[in-house]
Formats: structure tokens, C-alpha cells, sequence
């Protein structure tokens, strides 16, 4: 750890829960702007001499600091379709959706992804991999001060067009980014690495492999993260299988057209062995959903060391099945929790998703033996892993960005207290503060105002930082 001066901040609680170390009780920890410096016990911060620990200084008491929630599956796009449909079956529901939402003007799409952040901070989550239709949930991140890796959405089945399809996508990444030189919140994010833009294939078959494989090289080069959504429902396991026309009247509907010829099916392949000949499973690839898979599937992902967002509510929401969860964990697969959209779920709180994964997994299994400590694990490192963003968050290590969540046990029996991982994953912690690159984004519950487009890094959340910390000692 650094020497200590007058930038420092001390951030005191009952438990600090780093994730990449054993839990500290009674602990400190210390940031510098928007570096973790490191924790110390309290008895060395009582030792620290000097009127500058006392001003920079929060006594969180009956509480558990840990880093930054991560959400592995999100569309903050959505977020104003929310409870739009609870009881479609998945493609009738995705139509709908497209047609709830494909005359949106970029003022509403951002509007909608603006709601969603809101939602996201109130649940202590500080980081998203974020697939999006529109670029308004970019946007939406950096606005909120949130941190983010989004994929813009890509579509093609036409293999014939798939070279000027890439590059209509390319044009639309390149005007995303042109126009951060006109919003400085934009620029900033981007410039402070609390920003990627990447690139979102939707689908095993709404892509035709030749443009996967296309999405990927470009990843591969930038070196950031694929987003794309495999073996989510029988459906799609059908249509890619065996070339029977399922999909294709909703594919024609998508696309709005005929459809192509569509040679690269009907092999009697599953998504993921689909994925696989075409030479698309990589380590640079993050499956959301994954739900039908067999035990050569799951061996598949894991010998190319895909990585895998888990989304149960969503999949039971749209009678999608469950994923074989305990499966991956046994393979080695690294993963995390995603709510989906808030359009196929009650809400785009991952601590709630994690709570469900591990009520549904139990009951459906009785060999489900992982722990809160576990969920937590993949609520954050696992999940920062799985995001490739871990050197810069998903534990509370000297060096990260500052991004952690604090969670208040203080009205809960003493024998919870002791057990702050159960009070967390189980239910009972309260969540009070949410710190992004050491920037306050809520601060007891209260969350800052998003400023509007245009507002730089120091107005965002200006409302809790520096002086008002001083009140609250
Ligand atoms: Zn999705």
C-alpha cells in the first residue's frame, strides 16, 4: 500500500468483503480518487494520525463493503417496456417487442436506457455488459457514471450480403463513437476506460456464421468481448438443427422480406456444436442464456473457454427452461448472473437474480450445494472475469478502480450480522451506497440525478462527493 496523505479517503465498516481475499472484520477500506489503495484493519486506522483522516472518513458501522455488483446480460434499452408482456411464449414476445419499440426516436430509446441505469444503481450493481439495439444505453452509462462494456446489436442471415452488412454495422460503430466529440459525458467515459463499445451478434439465427466469425476477428483484433445469445430456446435448437421452417415467418418479419437461403443449417447441430464447426466458440465469446445444452455442449464451452451470462428469471419468464447451471460450475466455465431486459423480468436487480438462481437450482436439484459465498463470488470477480474487465474491478484489490457497493445490516439480529455473505445473497442487507470509479453514485439510498447530455465526469454525482462525505462522519 501507498503512503497515506491528505486524498485518501477511510471507508469503515464491520465486514470488507474483497472477494479475491478473505473477508476483513472491523476493516477499512482506502481509496485515492478513483484507485482502491488497499484495507487495513481498524485498529491501524485509529493509529493514523492527522485531521485529514477525519474529514475523508465514513463510518458505515453495521455493514458490509464489497466491490461492485456486475450484471453479465442486460438491455437498459428496454427498460420502458417493462411488465409490457409477462405471458407470451418467446417469439411472439419478441415480436411484440420489436414492434413495441422499432419507431422509437434516439430521445425515447435514451430515455428508456436512462430508467434502466436508475434501476441499476438503486441495486448496487456498478458494471454492465449491456447488449443494445440503438447505442442509447452507452449513452445511458455514461451519463449515470456507471461502468460498461456494450455490444451494438448486429443481424444477417444472408450470407451473400454478409461483407456489406458488416460494413453498415461498421459505419453505425464509427458514427457512435464520432459523436462523442459533441458529448463530453461520452468522451469521457470513453477516454476513462469506463467505456467499451463491442459488437453484439444477436443470435446463432438471426446471424448467419460467416458474419459471426467476422464480429469475432474484429473482437479479436480490438480485444474485447462478444455478446451474443446461444441455445436459448427449443425453438432455435429446431431451426438450426434440422432446416425446418419454425423460425421463418418471424425471420421474415424481422427482416421484413423473404427470407434467404439459409445452407449453413440443417445439420442436425445444436446452437453450440453449430457455433463450434464454424469456428465461433472462443474465449473472447460471452454466451448469454445457454439454457439447451447437453453434457458435449457444456464439455464444448468449456474446452474454448466461452464464458457464460446465467439469466434464469428471464428464461422462466419466457418458458425457456432452466440452464444446466451446476454443470458449468463443474466444467470450469467462467459465468455470472444477467436480469435481461426489464421487458422479461421483474427487475434489473443481479443480487435478486442470484437469490432466484440458487432457490430454482436447489429445488430442482438436490446435489445444488453452492454457497452464498459462491453467488457472491459471481456476482462480481467471476462475473468481471467472464466480462474481461477483472484488472480493472470485481474485487476490492489495491489498484482496481474504485467501484464497491455498501450494504447495511444494521437492522437484522446479531446472528445474521456474523454472516454477511447470507445476509446478502438470502436477503436482509440493505443497499445504501454505490461508488463507480470512486464517484458516489447513491449515497443512503439516494441516488444522484443523471445529468443531461453534455455534462462532464465531475458533475456526475457531484452531489455526494467530497463535502457532503465530510456531514456524514
Ligand atoms: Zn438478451
Amino acid at each position: 500500500m501507498s503512503e497515506f496523505d491528505d486524498a485518501h479517503r477511510y471507508l469503515l465498516a464491520r465486514w470488507i468483503l474483497p472477494i479475491s481475499d478473505a473477508p476483513v472484520e472491523n476493516g477499512c477500506l482506502v481509496i485515492s480518487d478513483k484507485r482502491i489503495v488497499g484495507i487495513i484493519s481498524r485498529a491501524d486506522y485509529e493509529k493514523l494520525p492527522g485531521p485529514a483522516k477525519r474529514q475523508n472518513s465514513i463510518e458505515y458501522g453495521e455493514a458490509a463493503i464489497v466491490p461492485g455488483l456486475v450484471n453479465l446480460h442486460t438491455h437498459l434499452d428496454y427498460s420502458a417496456l417493462k411488465h409490457f408482456d409477462n405471458y407470451s411464449n418467446f417469439f411472439l414476445w419478441i415480436r411484440k417487442l420489436i414492434g413495441n419499440s422499432w419507431q422509437w426516436s434516439q430521445e425515447q430509446w435514451l430515455d428508456s436506457a436512462l430508467v434502466g441505469a436508475r434501476e441499476v444503481i438503486s441495486s448496487a450493481t456498478s458494471t454492465l455488459a449491456d447488449s443494445s439495439p440503438s447505442g442509447a444505453s452507452a449513452r445511458a452509462i455514461a451519463l449515470s457514471g456507471l461502468r460498461g462494456v456494450v455490444g451494438l446489436e448486429l443481424f444477417g442471415i444472408d450470407e451473400e450480403q454478409e461483407e456489406k452488412t458488416f460494413e453498415i454495422w461498421l459505419q453505425k460503430y464509427q458514427g457512435f463513437m464520432d459523436s462523442a466529440s459533441k458529448e463530453p459525458s461520452l468522451k469521457k467515459a470513453l477516454e476513462d476506460d469506463r467505456l467499451q463499445i463491442t459488437i453484439a451478434p444477436h443470435t446463432p439465427y438471426s446471424v448467419c456464421p460467416s458474419l459471426i466469425r467476422r464480429s469475432l476477428a474484429w473482437c479479436k483484433e480490438k480485444g474485447l468481448p462478444l455478446f451474443i445469445h446461444i441455445a436459448e430456446s427449443e425453438a432455435e435448437c429446431r431451426w438450426i438443427a434440422s432446416g425446418e421452417p419454425q423460425l421463418d415467418d418471424f425471420l421474415k418479419e424481422a427482416f421484413r422480406g423473404e427470407l434467404p437461403s439459409t445452407p449453413w443449417r440443417g445439420h442436425g447441430l445444436s446452437p453450440v456444436q453449430h457455433m463450434e464447426k464454424f469456428g465461433l466458440l472462443d474465449h473472447q465469446v460471452l454466451a448469454a442464456h445457454v439454457v439447451q445444452m447437453d453434457d458435449d455442449d457444456i464439455e464444448l464451452l468449456a474446452r474454448h473457454k466461452v464464458s457464460a451470462a446465467h439469466c434464469p428469471r428471464s428464461n422462466s419468464r419466457l418458458r425457456n427452461g432452466i440452464a444446466p447451471l451446476m454443470k458449468m460450475i463443474t466444467a470450469g466455465i467462467e459465468l455470472g448472473f444477467g436480469t435481461d431486459s426489464a421487458a422479461s423480468t421483474d427487475d434489473l436487480n443481479v443480487l435478486s437474480e442470484a437469490r432466484f438462481a440458487w432457490d430454482l437450482h436447489r429445488a430442482a436439484n438436490k446435489e445444488f450445494s453452492e454457497s452464498a459465498e459462491r453467488a457472491l463470488y459471481y456476482l462480481t470477480l467471476g462475473a468481471a472475469r467472464a466480462l474481461k474487465v477483472d484488472t480493472k474491478t470485481g474485487s476490492l484489490s489495491e489498484g482496481k478502480y474504485a467501484d464497491f457497493s455498501v450494504f447495511s445490516l444494521a437492522d437484522l439480529p446479531e446472528i445474521a450480522q456474523a454472516n454477511p455473505f447470507e445476509c446478502l445473497v438470502y436477503g436482509g442487507a440493505q443497499a445504501k451506497d454505490l461508488v463507480v470509479n470512486g464517484v458516489w453514485l447513491m449515497r443512503d439510498g439516494y441516488i444522484a440525478d443523471t445529468p443531461k447530455i453534455g455534462a462532464t465526469e465531475r458533475q456526475i454525482g457531484a452531489d455526494f462527493t467530497a463535502d457532503k462525505l465530510g456531514s456524514k462522519i
